[in-house]
């Protein structure tokens, strides 16, 4: 059902020209901060050939510098910021569209699970959708028991097989990907206690400067959750700013610690695509959601 009215939503905006509008209108000065988490080459290589023609991909510290100075006049006018999430193990395969586009996203990834044999606690198999959403609302300590209880899963074990880049890989994107934290094991902030979230914040700039021996800037809330709380330990862990998953475009009135995003499928098909550049199909999702579960 909610795949149907996706596509119907998608090929009504692609007929209706308004994907169009809203690229050369509205996009003059205001910047789509695009969010994927694992997506396949093949698809990932549609995505990038249409962008090429269309839009300018600029890195994520080109936007953060302009909204400090309060001036877009560099940034050329349909820009967009590629952002992907986790640090997924298969994302090493983009790499040579990476070079052939010539553009440097920047990769949140886990300090803690990466380079490891760790799971994220998200991909565990046989949960469904609504049974993490209800995990997603529990304490930090509460969640990880009743994974235990229930899966066997805890966030230290090393499993046979692996889920996340490892360091080899990671040493060979660096030149073409701005590696930033994601926190180490991507708890839900604002169910961790104040000392957890310190360490998960602080802890993941820490893991990654060490282990690329780089200065990082630029955080991103797991599931996008954050309080007060969060932007105050992400500041005064000396990041410049942080990506939420507020559906939006940035401009130079947003706040650098709570950057809007336009979360793109990972399996998106190029109409798809061009209508979630709209965020018209993320937004009608969010408001059709709790009808839909009814
Ligand atoms: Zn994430």
């Amino acid at each position: 059902m909610r795949n149907l009215l996706k596509n119907i939503v998608a090929t009504l905006i692609s007929l209706s020209g308004i994907h169009i509008l809203i690229r050369e209108l509205l996009c003059r000065n205001r910047v789509a901060i695009l969010m994927y988490h694992d997506p396949k080459p093949t698809v990932f290589a549609k995505h990038l050939a249409y962008l090429s023609h269309h839009w300018t991909v600029i890195s994520l510290q080109t936007l953060v510098s302009a909204i400090y100075q309060k001036d877009f006049s560099q940034i050329p006018p349909k820009s967009v910021v590629i952002t992907i999430d986790d640090g997924h193990r298969w994302n090493i395969e983009l790499l040579p569209l990476l070079k052939q586009y010539r553009i440097r996203p920047t990769l949140f990834v886990c300090t803690q699970i990466i380079g490891t044999y760790r799971h994220f606690w998200f991909k565990i198999a046989g949960q469904s959708k609504a049974e993490r959403e209800k995990l997603k609302k529990l304490s930090n300590a509460e969640r990880l028991v009743h994974l235990k209880q229930t899966t066997d899963f805890e966030q230290e074990k090393v499993y046979p097989d692996r889920q996340a880049l490892n360091i080899a890989e990671i040493k060979k994107m660096t030149q073409d990907v701005d590696f930033q934290p994601h926190t180490q094991f991507h708890p839900i902030l604002p169910y961790c206690t104040e000392t957890e979230c310190r360490q998960e914040i602080l802890g993941s700039k820490t893991d990654l400067e060490k282990l690329l021996g780089i200065e990082c800037s630029h955080f991103s809330y797991p599931n996008g959750d954050y309080t007060e709380r969060e932007i105050e330990i992400v500041k005064a862990s000396g990041f410049q700013s942080a990506r939420t998953t507020n559906i939006g475009w940035n401009t130079l009135e947003t706040g650098p610690y709570q950057l809007k995003t336009v979360p793109i499928a990972d399996d998106a098909g190029l109409p798809l695509f061009r209508a979630q550049l709209t965020t018209i199909p993320q937004r009608m999702n969010k408001w059709l959601r709790p009808l839909l579960k009814k």
